[in-house]
């Protein structure tokens, strides 16, 4: 028997209209291109991203057309969010880190119509322009007063507003259909589209606010860092909306100085990104002597939170909470709020169990997997590939048969690619990605393990674990380490010193090779892939010796 409730289609646009009417005092603040700062209440956000719908539709777009954003996180790319896919379209976000080749396949691929981009981002789409769509309109995100000399024609962005009525009847369609498009950043073939439904992205909104509920305080103010252009950001412009918090966008200007004096300014309470960009915080933390004004609450996620990096800020106390997700998962699987029963638990069982990735999100179900594909029990001891299943889950890939047809095994669980141990309390520690597990004599090191390690040495700044080719284990671990300014460099002798309490001796890297900076993925990954290919000419102490 069915039950006898309303169904009204789960649609982004709700989210507008419920952050705008409940918190009408909340506020979006954005750090421009033009170099102000710009502030706009909740309202009034809502009001011009009527106006945007409006002059959407009045450039033609139409249900299911993309329109695509090259943009810094800033109140227009929110806008953009909410008045594309609140008319029906799909808003493709482009992360401008990517090679001009992948860009030149995405835009192809996704058949943009559209293209609105920050004024930061001409000089590049100049570069590409002759190999992307003829038809493809271009809308600079400025005013006429700003509008930069571009070689090709543009429209502005604020003169496409004005004189747009501020009233809609936001239209009605089934909850599935798409709202979003985001490519990932696969380092091998080309990248595969993630196509988010107006139900994924409304559910994924709710959930996020809901595994937030400790400190998403109506009136605080968080600030995403993870960017607008990449994996919507965390999830943030809807669950900011939802919790009523105020938003502060950094815009393009993400270096330590910089996100030091707009958190201290706008007194930001939560503050969301990768871990590269809170290394660069903690400099400045550190040279000030201080933390920023009211700054309580650090989301970590994108890659591993180093175990220094947690411990550091939980004794600013600044609480940690560390995510895991991808692009196909809306993207955010898991989350680190400890449970109110781990608050007496000493500091360093909780910094161990903040270094793990958290529990699954409400909606998200998770199994690791032997290589047979049968499940492995959640014992905190069993290692296998992630799957993982749920309703802000990609059932397969825009326009991509061949990635679509590989992504889910035969009970249609997506794999992850991710290699990860579960505790019998849920909390997940990924290990890997399976492609950059070390085999050594056929037993597994865990790169991630040895990279947290060695970055709690005080003379290691950043460090990367990767296998190097080996006669007789296959493969070894080495280290691949950036200095740490000002603090004598250690000797492999002494980080294998550091790391023996943590790993067994065949664990042990048996070399490091200094460099001056790590290569880095588009979304802010250390690149295992451009390092391998940096230290294609490397060989394993052994077999120096023996040559
Ligand atoms: P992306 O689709 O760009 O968000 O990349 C997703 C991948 O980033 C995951 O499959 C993981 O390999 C990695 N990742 C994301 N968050 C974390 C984390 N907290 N710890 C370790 N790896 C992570």
């Amino acid at each position: 028997m069915k039950g006898m409730m309303m169904h009204r289609p789960l649609l982004v646009s709700e989210i507008l209209e419920f952050g705008a009417g409940a918190y009408p005092n909340a506020e979006i603040v954005s750090v421009r291109t033009e170099g102000d700062v710009h502030r706009e209440t909740y309202p009034e956000f809502r009001n011009r991203t009527v106006q945007l719908a409006h002059a959407l539709k009045a450039q033609g777009v139409e249900l299911g057309d993309r329109v695509a954003t090259l943009a810094w996180n800033g109140y227009r790319h929110m806008e953009l969010y909410y008045a594309i896919s609140g008319i029906g379209a799909i808003c493709h976000t482009i992360n401008p880190r990517l090679s001009a080749e992948q860009l030149i396949y995405i835009v192809n691929h996704a058949e943009d119509k559209l293209l609105f981009l920050d004024t930061t981002f001409v000089p590049l789409i100049a570069a590409v322009k002759d190999h992307l769509p003829k038809d493809l309109r271009y809308v600079v995100m400025t005013d006429a007063g700003h509008m930069p000399d571009a070689p090709y024609e543009v429209l502005c962005y604020e003169d496409l507003l004005a004189g747009q009525s501020t009233d809609i009847e936001w239209p009605e369609f089934d909850e599935d259909t798409a709202s979003g498009l985001c490519y990932t950043s696969g380092t091998t073939g080309n990248p595969k589209g993630a196509l988010y439904t107006h139900r994924s992205t409304v559910l994924h909104g709710m959930m996020m606010s809901v595994m937030q509920s400790s400190t998403f305080k109506e009136g605080a103010s968080v600030m995403p860092v993870v960017p607008l252009f990449h994996v919507n950001a965390w999830g943030l412009p809807y669950s900011s909306l939802i919790s009523g918090m105020n938003m502060v966008m950094p815009g393009p200007a993400m270096d330590g100085e910089s996100l030091f004096k707009l958190m201290d300014a706008e007194k930001v309470f939560s503050a969301w990104g990768v871990p590269t960009i809170w290394q660069g915080l903690l400099g400045e933390i550190k040279k000030q002597g201080r933390k920023p004004e009211g700054f309580e609450d650090v989301v970590i996620g994108g890659a591993a939170a180093p175990r220094s990096m947690i411990e550091a800020f939980e004794k600013m106390d600044v609480g940690v909470g560390h995510a895991w997700g991808m692009t196909e998962m809306s993207p955010v699987g898991t989350h680190g709020v400890l449970p109110k029963w781990m608050d007496d638990e000493p500091f360093d069982v909780r910094v161990d169990y903040k270094s793990m990735q958290g529990r699954r999100c409400i909606g998200v179900d998770l199994k690791i997997v032997d290589e047979e594909g049968n499940r492995l029990p959640h014992d905190g001891k069993a290692v296998g590939e992630l799957f993982v299943r749920g309703n802000t889950v990609v059932s397969g890939y825009f326009k991509n048969e061949e990635a679509t047809a590989k992504a889910l095994d035969a009970d249609g669980w997506f794999g992850t690619g991710d290699v990860a141990k579960i505790d019998e309390h849920g909390f997940m520690s990924i290990q890997d990605r399976a492609k950059d597990l070390i085999k050594s004599g056929g037993e597994w090191i865990s790169s991630i393990d040895l990279e947290n390690v060695a970055m709690s040495m005080p003379g290691i700044a950043n460090a990367a674990a990767i296998g190097v080719k080996h006669p007789r284990w296959d493969e070894r671990p080495i280290l691949v380490a950036v200095a740490a300014e000002g603090v004598e460099q250690p000797s492999i002798d002494e980080i294998r010193d550091h790391l023996s309490s943590h790993f067994a001796k065949w664990q042990l890297p048996d070399d490091i090779v200094w460099v001056e900076t790590l290569p880095m993925t588009a979304t802010g990954k250390i690149s295992k892939l451009n390092l391998r290919k940096d230290l294609a000419d490397y060989t394993h102490p052994e077999l120096r010796e023996s040559a």
